[in-house]
């Protein structure tokens, strides 16, 4: 089979490689759909590790081969889980970390392992009936936490990016106020710490951004006692914050990244069927598709952000 593999910083090479064999407990798939994450883009520029590095995470496929211990999943399902190695024409997962997309889900728009992170993020986050909510991020995890909070009844949802494009994308899928970082209204904000009236923040902000002015702008949106929830994966150094003024303002920190598997996957069906439902749209994000031995294609399209861009998924057949 054709696995992608990145031989150096930005440099993948298309090269043979074995159909994984399913052991005992494994699911082995034909991958249909895997999406380009954010979290392996310093990888792929070269920031981090070493090479060569096998990527891809976000698969969908069709069983072509399942363990003698695999219960309730055979070949010619369509699933989702997490997998490694989705930048191939095969790989595998054991099975649970499995599950079946529902019918009429397209591979692409059922890409299971951001899904399973954003409903985490949500339910995690205890975003109450009337809240204003702030989201600092609007990329494609963004766009689905926007969803997700307006399913939580949020009153007002206060969406931030530092491009237009994004922010009029944020209001496409709901949200009430758009503002680029440097335009935010003071009544937003509440930066300094000891004066009380100079703005009333928001009750929950996400951080979707992954950077640390975004983690610097959220934690001066979020209201005393609120709730800072941190979504976006922080790579690349240790972040700086301001804790005199976190300490004063007394607000609660989600750290919304899962380890818990279990959860993990119980998210991805929930997130799932949400889709299924049409509550929740990742039919509008998958913007940009790209071939198996195009892959650095897909990551360039990440950096750059070409127009219309959300999010890019590489299609094996
Ligand atoms: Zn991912």
């Amino acid at each position: 089979m054709k696995q992608s593999i990145l031989v150096k910083p930005q440099q993948s090479s298309l090269e043979d490689r074995p159909i994984p064999e399913p052991g005992q407990e494994d699911v082995v798939v034909r991958v249909k759909a895997c999406g380009v994450c954010a979290s392996e883009l310093h990888g792929w520029k070269g920031d981090s590790g070493t090479y060569p590095k096998e990527y891809g995470h976000e698969v969908a496929g069709e069983v072509v081969a399942v363990g003698s211990g695999v219960k309730g999943i055979m070949p010619g399902m369509r699933v989702t889980g997490l997998f490694g190695k989705g930048f191939a024409e095969y790989t595998r997962a054991p099975q649970q970390f499995v599950t079946p997309i529902p019918d009429g889900v397209a591979y692409e728009h059922a890409l299971g392992e951001p899904l399973g992170c954003i409903l985490s993020a949500a339910r995690r986050t205890n975003v109450e009936l009337g809240d204003t909510v702030a989201l600092v991020g609007l990329g494609f995890m963004g766009l689905l936490i926007l969803q997700a909070v307006r399913l939580r009844g949020a009153a007002r949802i206060v969406a931030i990016d530092t491009r237009p494009e994004a922010l009029e994308s944020a209001r496409q899928f709901g949200a009430d106020e758009t503002y680029t970082p440097d335009a935010i209204p003071d009544r937003l904000m509440m930066a300094e710490w000891g004066r009380v009236g100079k703005g009333f923040g928001a009750d929950v902000v996400f951080e979707n951004s992954g950077t640390a002015p975004g983690l610097t702008l959220a934690s001066h949106i979020v209201r005393e006692h609120g709730i800072l929830s941190v979504v976006g994966w922080h790579q690349g150094g240790a972040r700086q914050v301001d804790m005199e003024m976190w300490n004063w303002k007394g607000f609660n920190v989600i750290n919304a990244h899962e380890r818990r598997m279990d959860y993990l996957m119980d998210c991805m069906r929930r997130g799932l069927a949400l889709v299924a439902a049409g509550r929740m749209n990742t039919a509008s994000l998958v913007s940009h598709r790209f071939s198996l031995d195009n892959v650095d294609g897909a990551f360039r399209a990440l950096v750059e952000k070409p127009a219309g861009f959300h999010k890019a998924v590489v299609l094996t057949t």
